[in-house]
C-alpha cells in the first residue's frame, strides 16, 4: 500500500545520538518533525555495560540538560570524570588535567551510546509534533520542486528540509550527490570492558603506545565488580595488531593490556567480548545542498582517540536548530539557503580543525625516531607544568569554544 505523501516540515533520516538531539531541538520550536530510523526503538540498558560508550564534553552536557534529555538518563549508569591523564608508554612525558584547574567540577561524562539514544527517544515522546518511526529504513530520497520526497518501504514523506543524520555511510549524502571524502586512517579500534583491581578514581586515561593509543575510560560502578572498578577500553592500532589482540585468549589479552597500562589500575582482567571497528575518516565536501543538511557522522568522521565524534555531532545538531529557528522566526523557510549556509560556516571549519588535530596526534605519537620521541616527551612535561597552553588543551577537550550555540552554555535561559 502506498500512502499519500504527508506534508511535514522537516524529515530527519537517522535517529542516533545526533539525529535524536536535532529532532528534540526542532520539536521544541513547534516545527513538525519526522524521524525515520532503520533500527528498532532504543531501550534503556540494564545488566552489563554496553561495549559502545562515549565521553561527553561539558558543551554536550549543557545541550542535554537544556533540552530536557539529561533527566531521562539513569544516573547510576553515568560516570563523571574530573581528571584526565595522558602519557607516552616509552617516555617520561605525562600530562595530568584536573577539572579544578579550569574551574569545573567535571571534565566530562562517560555513558553508553544506547543509553543516550534511549533517553533521547523518551524525551521525544513529549512532543505531539514529533513523529519518530523505528524500523523505517529509508531507501530513496529525491529532490522535487519545492522539497524532497523520501521513501521507506511503501511509505513516503514530503520534506521542506531533509536532514541526513544517518551516520558514516550516509545514503542521504549520496542521494544529494555530495562526496563523502573517505580516507583510511590506517587504524582499527578494539573496544571491550575490563575490571581493575584498583579504583579508576574518576580519571580518564590515555596511553600512547608504539602500536597506537589506548584509552581507559572510567565506567559507572557495578555492584558485581565493586566501586569504580570497571573501565571501557578503546585500543587503536594497525589492523594486523588489532586482529591479533582480538584473537588472543582472555588471559593473554589481559597480560598485553597490563604491559601497556602498567600498574596505574592494578591487575586488569577482560570482562566482555571484544569488538573491532575500522576507522575510516571522512569529511563531506559540503554539509548542505538545496533543502538539505548533513549532521554528525554523515558529515564528518574523525579518529576516536580523543573521544570527540559524538560531541561534534551534537554541536552540529544544536547549531543547525539555532539557524533554522532564526530563519523561521523571521518569516523565512526552515530550509532557507542563507540559514543552511550559516550552519555550514559555523561548523565545517571547527570540525576540520578537530579532524586535523586528531591526525596530528596519531602521526606524532606513531613516530619512533628518537628526536621526535624526545620532543614530544619534553613537550608533555612542559604542558603539564600548567599555564595557558594546558588550560587551552583542557578547554578544547571540554568543548568550550567561542561560537557555541546558546543551548550549549550553562547560562541558557531556563537552565
Ligand atoms: C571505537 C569508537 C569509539 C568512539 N568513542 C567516542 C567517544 O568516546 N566520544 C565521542 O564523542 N565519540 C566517539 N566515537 C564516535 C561516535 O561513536 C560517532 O561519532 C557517533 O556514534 C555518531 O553519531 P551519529 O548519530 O551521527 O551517527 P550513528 O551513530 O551512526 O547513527 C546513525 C543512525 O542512522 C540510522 N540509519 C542509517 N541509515 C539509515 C537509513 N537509510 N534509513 C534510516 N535510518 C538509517 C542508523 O540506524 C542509526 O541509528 C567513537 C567511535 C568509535 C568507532
Amino acid at each position: 500500500m502506498t500512502e499519500q505523501p504527508d506534508s511535514q516540515h522537516i524529515v530527519i533520516v537517522g535517529g542516533g545520538m545526533t539525529g535524536g538531539l536535532l529532532a528534540v531541538l526542532l520539536a521544541e520550536q513547534g516545527l513538525d518533525v519526522t524521524v525515520l530510523d532503520g533500527a528498532p526503538a532504543p531501550v534503556m540498558p540494564s545488566g552489563p555495560a554496553q561495549l559502545r560508550v562515549s565521553t561527553l564534553t561539558e558543551a554536550s552536557y549543557w545541550l542535554l540538560q537544556n533540552s530536557g534529555v539529561w533527566e531521562h538518563l539513569d544516573m547510576s549508569r553515568v560516570q563523571p570524570y574530573d581528571a584526565m591523564q595522558v602519557w607516552d608508554q616509552d617516555g617520561t612525558g605525562e600530562v595530568l588535567f584536573r577539572a579544578e584547574e579550569v574551574g569545573a567540577q567535571s571534565l566530562g561524562w562517560l555513558l553508553e551510546n544506547g543509553h543516550l539514544a534511549a533517553a533521547l527517544y523518551r524525551r521525544a515522546a513529549d512532543f505531539a509534533n514529533l513523529d519518530w518511526r523505528c524500523n523505517a529504513a529509508v531507501d530513496s530520497a529525491r529532490r522535487e520542486e519545492g522539497g524532497w520526497q523520501v521513501r521507506a518501504g511503501d511509505q513516503s514523506w514530503q520534506a521542506d528540509l531533509l536532514v541526513g543524520a544517518d551516520g558514516a555511510r550516509s545514503r542521504v549524502r549520496d542521494w544529494a550527490g555530495i562526496s563523502g571524502g573517505a580516507r583510511d586512517s590506517g587504524h582499527h579500534a578494539l573496544v571491550a570492558t575490563i575490571s581493575t583491581a584498583l579504583p579508576h578514581d574518576a580519571c580518564a586515561r590515555q596511553v600512547f603506545m608504539e602500536s597506537g593509543p589506548l584509552a581507559l575510560l572510567p565506567l559507572y560502578s557495578d555492584p558485581q565488580q565493586g566501586e569504580q572498578r570497571q573501565c571501557s577500553i578503546v585500543w587503536s592500532g594497525w589492523p594486523e595488531r588489532i586482529a591479533q589482540l582480538r584473537e588472543k585468549a582472555p588471559a593473554d589479552f589481559a597480560a598485553e593490556l597490563q604491559a601497556g597500562v602498567g600498574d596505574a589500575l592494578g591487575e586488569v582482567a577482560l570482562l566482555s567480548d571484544r569488538a573491532v571497528f575500522p576507522i575510516q575518516e571522512r569529511h563531506a565536501s559540503s554539509y548542505v545542498a538545496a533543502g538539505l543538511a548533513l549532521v554528525g557522522d554523515a558529515a564528518h568522521v574523525i579518529h576516536p582517540l580523543a573521544g570527540q565524534g559524538v560531541n561534534l555531532g551534537l554541536l552540529d545538531a544544536a547549531v543547525l536548530a539555532e539557524e533554522v529557528e532564526r530563519a523561521v522566526g523571521s518569516g523565512r523557510s526552515c530550509a532557507d539557503s542563507a540559514a543552511l549556509a550559516r550552519y555550514q560556516r559555523r561548523r565545517r571549519g571547527e570540525n576540520l580543525i578537530m579532524q586535523n588535530a586528531m591526525r596530528g596526534f596519531q602521526h606524532l605519537f606513531g613516530q619512533r625516531a628518537l628526536p621526535v620521541r624526545w620532543l614530544r616527551n619534553t613537550g608533555m612535561r612542559w604542558v603539564n607544568q600548567g599555564g595557558p597552553l594546558k588550560r587551552l588543551f583542557a578547554s578544547q577537550a571540554m568543548g568550550r569554544g567561542a561560537d557555541l550555540p546558546a543551548r550549549a552554555r550553562p547560562q541558557y535561559p531556563g537552565a
